[in-house]
């Protein structure tokens, strides 16, 4: 009987892990992908859907055009697994496998927050960039109906918590929309109407970036009409503002929150997995601990490092855990020892709106437009289809001389 590999995730550690898959596996084994989204995301560009300057669907892959029609996809939730029993339970059936691999994601962290998760606006999925979008365009239509300059200021003060790169690219994209594109459409608002902040816990955004472009990115924000508050600790999220650490209570009609993530768990159904920092402990070979054939990959694991603290959740790097996994899916197969996973750092990009970015490749920094396009071509290849390539080549070129679009999903 054929083995069958369970891929759980159809995010990027997932579909690398499948296609990474040797022919031999391919052609010899059952493979399953389940996922609850029918479609490959690319996160890192949701910044730029939510400030309008791609589409919802520039920056999604359907799966099925992914994998070969003889891979089985099953668009479900996963609930648990069951480890001993080697099954993985989704809300209508159970699916037994020989190897697996979950590659669940993460998910935002509220830290405990009081109001953070029910009045902030959050920036994950597909559908959270498109409603931020529509937030935007909609406060903007309600702010020109007003003619009390009061309220129309109210309106127009946004917030983003966190100064990350989620958090710094959504600025930048947020920062050209409504300073540059809607100023322009709407004869009743100037800039002087709109504040923007940036609210970050630390004392300077960015903070894995090296020193210079740390600076050149806060100065590029503050030149584009941000307003950057450095070591503000929001203690309170309300339906108006924030409360901040010492107190201050700063208004803002829509608060996006930035701050964190923490890892999706998975719940088994045999006992628990090692959990620390939320993440799942796994070896050296990404195999979770007391198991031999489940790979925890991507944002959900907690690969040995030497201060305890795991890999950062990044794309490239569940990537990269995705292309190994393949291989030692094989490996494994064969009953071949396992290789160990090791990271290569391929750089560090940012994008700050108004086509400006900061990027750090093998010890060479980059900013300014030479960075934004080095960016924009490096995130373009990473997308399997040419079709996708060609049309979000093509709207970031239009964007170059014309408005982003701002019609409302
Ligand atoms: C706004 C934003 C910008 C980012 N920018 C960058 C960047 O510039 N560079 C970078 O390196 N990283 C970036 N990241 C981080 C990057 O997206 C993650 O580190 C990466 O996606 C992790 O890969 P993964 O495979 O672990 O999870 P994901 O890619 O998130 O995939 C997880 C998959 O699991 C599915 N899923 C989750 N729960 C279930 C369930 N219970 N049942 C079924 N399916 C489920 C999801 O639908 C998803 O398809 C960004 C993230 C965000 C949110």
């Amino acid at each position: 009987m054929k083995k069958h590999i369970l891929i759980l995730g159809a995010g990027f550690g997932g579909i690398y892990t499948y296609k990474s898959l040797p022919k031999w596996v391919r052609n010899n084994c059952e493979i399953t992908i389940i996922d609850k989204r029918n479609h490959f995301l690319f996160t890192p560009l949701l910044p730029e859907v939510a400030g309008a300057s791609l589409d919802v669907h520039d920056i999604v892959e359907p799966i099925r055009d992914i994998i070969s029609p003889h891979v089985h996809f099953i668009q479900s939730t996963v609930v648990s697994i069951d480890t001993k029993k080697q099954t993985v339970e989704l809300p209508d059936r159970e699916l037994h496998y020989d190897v697996l691999v979950s590659s669940l994601g993460s998910t935002t962290h509220f830290f405990g927050t009081p109001g953070a998760e029910e009045f902030s606006y959050i920036l994950k999925d597909l559908d959270d960039a498109a409603e931020l979008r529509n937030r935007f365009i909609d406060i903007f239509e309600e702010a020109s109906r007003t003619a009390d300059e009061q309220e129309r200021k109210r309106l127009l003060t946004f917030m983003v918590v966190g100064a990350g790169p989620t958090g710094v690219e959504l600025t930048g994209e947020a920062a050209e929309l409504f300073f540059e594109t809607f100023t322009d459409q709407f004869e009743d608002i100037s800039a002087s109407d709109i504040t923007l902040y940036l609210v970050n816990g630390g004392d300077e955004v960015l903070s894995m970036f090296d020193k210079k472009l740390r600076t050149y990115a806060a100065e590029t924000l503050v030149r584009d009409h941000v307003i950057l508050k450095n070591n503000v600790r929001v203690s309170e999220v309300a339906a108006d503002g924030v409360v901040t650490a010492d107190g201050e209570f700063i208004s803002a009609h829509t608060v996006v929150w930035a701050a964190g993530v923490t890892a999706n768990s998975l719940t088994c159904s045999c006992g628990s997995f090692e959990v620390e920092r939320g993440r799942i402990k796994v070896n050296e070979s990404l195999v979770a601990d007391n198991t031999n054939n489940v790979f925890i990959i991507g944002d959900m694991s907690l690969f040995p490092t030497e201060d305890g603290r795991g890999l950062p959740m990044t794309a490239q790097i569940a990537k990269q855990q995705g292309t190994q996994t393949g291989k030692n899916i094989s490996r494994l197969l064969q009953e071949k020892p396992l290789e160990k996973f090791v990271y290569h750092e391929k750089g560090l990009l940012a994008s700050l709106g108004s086509f400006d970015a900061v990027a750090q490749i093998k010890g060479f920094k980059f900013k300014g437009f030479l960075a934004w396009f080095m960016w924009r071509t490096i995130y373009l290849f990473n997308f399997a289809s040419h079709k996708k390539r060609l049309k979000i080549m093509v709207d970031w070129t239009v964007n170059l001389f014309s408005h982003r679009d701002t019609t409302r999903l």
